[in-house]
């Protein structure tokens, strides 16, 4: 008899938007009972959307299984990685973790939801390693074009996933602030899985 996909275990890692297009960018990362969700932004429509807004990404995977759901990440600030926000918080309402910077925006924008005050922000350094069930997250300072940007080694059962979040090797960014490519070395000397 085959095991439901929904019951096996190990590592599942499911984009929810932003692969193939751009914007709406959000991956669920899911092992056994828990879950972590990286970024959560939104897209705006193609010229054939008539009469859409905005588009943001179904999370119906989520709100089926809301208390496996442990945290949401976010790399950066860019609304294509924190747009959705407001809507998904409205159905699943975890701890978001992310840069000062990345929260600032956060909070500026869940003002004009009035739900700036429903959410549990929590505000990370680079380097900062959080625990979240059987996740181990660890930020790391990447250069963008928006300032305090950072990628993840999420650390699973299974192996390392580095998810570098919007990045570029940039050796002059404007706030002096360079990818950290020696974290990204360790990770990569250590070995990952993806
Ligand atoms: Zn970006």
């Amino acid at each position: 008899m085959e095991t439901p996909i929904s019951d096996s275990i190990g590592l599942k890692i499911i984009p929810l938007g932003g692969l193939g297009e751009i914007g709406l960018n959000m991956a669920v990362f899911e092992y056994g009972d828990d879950i972590v969700i990286v970024d959560c932004g939104l897209m705006f429509p193609e010229p054939d959307m008539l009469g859409i807004d905005i588009v943001i990404p179904d999370i119906t995977y989520l709100t089926d299984r809301p208390e496996k759901v442990r945290a949401i990440l976010l790399t950066h600030g860019h609304e294509d990685h924190i747009g959705a926000l407001p809507f998904v918080l409205r159905q699943i309402n975890p701890p978001i973790y992310g840069t000062a910077l990345t929260l600032g925006f956060v909070k500026e924008k869940l003002k004009e939801y009035e739900l700036d005050n429903k959410v549990d922000l929590r505000v990370v350094r680079p380097r900062d390693v959080v625990d979240l069930g059987v996740f181990s997250v660890e930020f790391i300072r990447v250069a963008h074009s928006i300032v305090d940007g950072c990628g993840l080694a999420i650390a699973t059962p299974e192996g390392v996933v580095i998810h570098t979040g919007d990045f570029k090797l940039d050796q002059t960014p404007v706030d002096g602030e360079l990818t950290d490519l020696a974290t990204f070395s360790r990770y990569g000397e250590a070995g990952v899985l993806a």
